[in-house]
């Protein structure tokens, strides 16, 4: 199923969807259950357009390339375009929206690319590697400083974060994206998954929520 960004109230969002930016490593705990070090600076990658599918009505995975992690991130929408000494004012202006997403990642094939220093396109961009849901408008969100995200699987809470818990918080995050790429409206920013990833098994069925702003249903087909 194709995927356009929109609201939850249904409205269409007229810009296209463009790239999604990501940052690894984000939340300390979640660092430390991989093994990993926690970066001294940001540790970015980007996910490409053609990866992202719809998360209404259910999403399917790659079953052939061993375990395909979910990690649950808070998305972030941008309606206009940021150039690399984007101010906080400019950021804060340029986000149009908030929901929860998911970054897939096949995380046998990137232990392989890990142990070999290379990139993690192959793990991290294949079809249906990033599951959004509509956006909820940023309008609704006063302190992005304390977001909620939560993943809960087959009734069980496996991951439960906030953006406090953010070792980059998100305006900083976003002007450090900036200085690096062009940001673009209808890009997309993936902010970094708390502890608790895990894998997903086909016939898996999830609930994806902001906590208290907006909540989704969903299953692995
Ligand atoms: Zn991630």
């Amino acid at each position: 199923m194709s995927y356009q960004h929109q609201y939850v109230d249904g409205t269409r969002i007229h810009f296209p969807l463009g790239k999604v930016v990501c940052i690894g490593r984000n939340y300390a705990e979640h660092a430390k259950e991989l093994d990993n070090p926690i970066p001294s600076e940001p540790l970015l990658f980007i996910k490409p357009g053609s990866c992202v599918v719809p998360l209404e009505g259910g999403f399917k995975i790659p079953t052939e390339r061993g375990s395909v992690h979910y990690e649950a991130e808070i998305a972030v929408l941008l309606g206009k375009s940021l150039s690399s000494n984007a101010s906080e004012e400019e950021v804060l202006d340029a986000i149009s929206g908030f929901a929860p997403a998911l970054d897939l990642t096949l995380r046998d094939v990137q232990a392989k690319l890990k142990e070999k220093g290379l990139p993690w396109e192959l793990c991290k961009s294949f079809d249906g590697a990033c599951v959004l849901p509509p956006f909820v408008s940023a309008a609704s969100f006063e302190d992005l400083t304390d977001i909620p995200v939560r993943l809960t699987i087959n009734g069980e809470v496996r991951q439960d974060g906030n953006s406090a818990m953010m070792l980059n918080p998100i305006v900083p995050m976003i002007q450090y994206m900036a200085a690096h790429f062009s940001l673009q409206a209808g890009d997309v920013i993936l902010t970094g998954t708390p502890a608790g990833v895990g894998p997903f098994t086909v016939g898996d069925e999830l609930v994806l929520e902001l906590p208290g702003v907006c909540r989704f249903e969903s299953r692995v087909l």
